[in-house]
This record gives structure tokens, C-alpha cells and sequence, in this order.
């Protein structure tokens, strides 16, 4: 019996090693050996099983970046509104972190940045 039926390339499911696999479309675009163990790690039954986690993570990243190069003006609006109603922790924790990196860098970094 051979390991790769003539099927192979079609079924969307492997068997291995008495472990089922299921293949990734978006994997499968790049590679034919986009097949990943059926278990949480690698999939969200949420999330459909079309896509393997990663492939998700990736898409949403692409889609929201898109999103933003579509329309920049709405980010810079979302953003500018955060930063006015967040203005007073905003400014707190600017000055947490000045203090914090005054206090804790002896080294050289201070006067180069001083003078
Ligand atoms: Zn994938």
C-alpha cells in the first residue's frame, strides 16, 4: 500500500501515523505538504476550518491593514480622538516612562542626550 494515494493532492484530509490531518487552504497556495493535526493548537473550530490559526492571524492582519490604507483619514481620526480622551493618563504614563529611564540609565545615554 503506498503512503500517498493518487488522491492525494485532492483530499483535504490525511491520515498519518494514526493521526488525521487536515490541510490548510491558504498553506496549500505555497505548499503541498499544508496539512496540520487536528487539534486546537492548530485549528479554531470558531473560526471555520478553512484556514489553520495562523493562516487566520495573518488574513485578519492583512485585512485590517488594508482597511487602514483604504481610509487613513478614519485611523487618524480614531487616533486623535483616543488621544484626547485618554489625554490625562496618556500624559501620566509619558511621564512615568521619563522618570523610570532617568532613573534607571547610568550609563553614557543621559549626557549624549542631554547635550
Ligand atoms: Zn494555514
Amino acid at each position: 500500500m503506498p503512503a500517498h494515494g493518487h488522491y492525494g493532492d485532492l483530499s483535504p484530509v490525511r491520515c498519518r501515523e494514526g493521526e488525521f490531518e487536515l490541510r490548510c487552504m491558504d498553506c496549500a497556495q505555497g505548499d503541498h505538504g499544508a496539512y496540520w493535526p487536528l487539534t486546537l493548537e492548530f485549528w479554531n473550530p470558531r473560526r471555520g476550518m478553512q484556514r489553520c490559526r495562523a493562516c487566520w492571524t495573518a488574513k485578519r492582519r492583512r485585512d485590517e491593514h488594508a482597511r487602514r490604507l483604504a481610509n487613513p483619514a478614519s485611523t487618524r481620526e480614531r487616533n486623535r480622538a483616543y488621544a484626547l480622551a485618554n489625554r490625562e493618563v496618556l500624559n501620566l504614563k509619558r511621564r512615568a516612562r521619563r522618570a523610570a529611564a532617568k532613573g534607571s540609565s547610568s550609563d553614557g545615554r543621559v549626557s549624549a542626550a542631554a547635550g
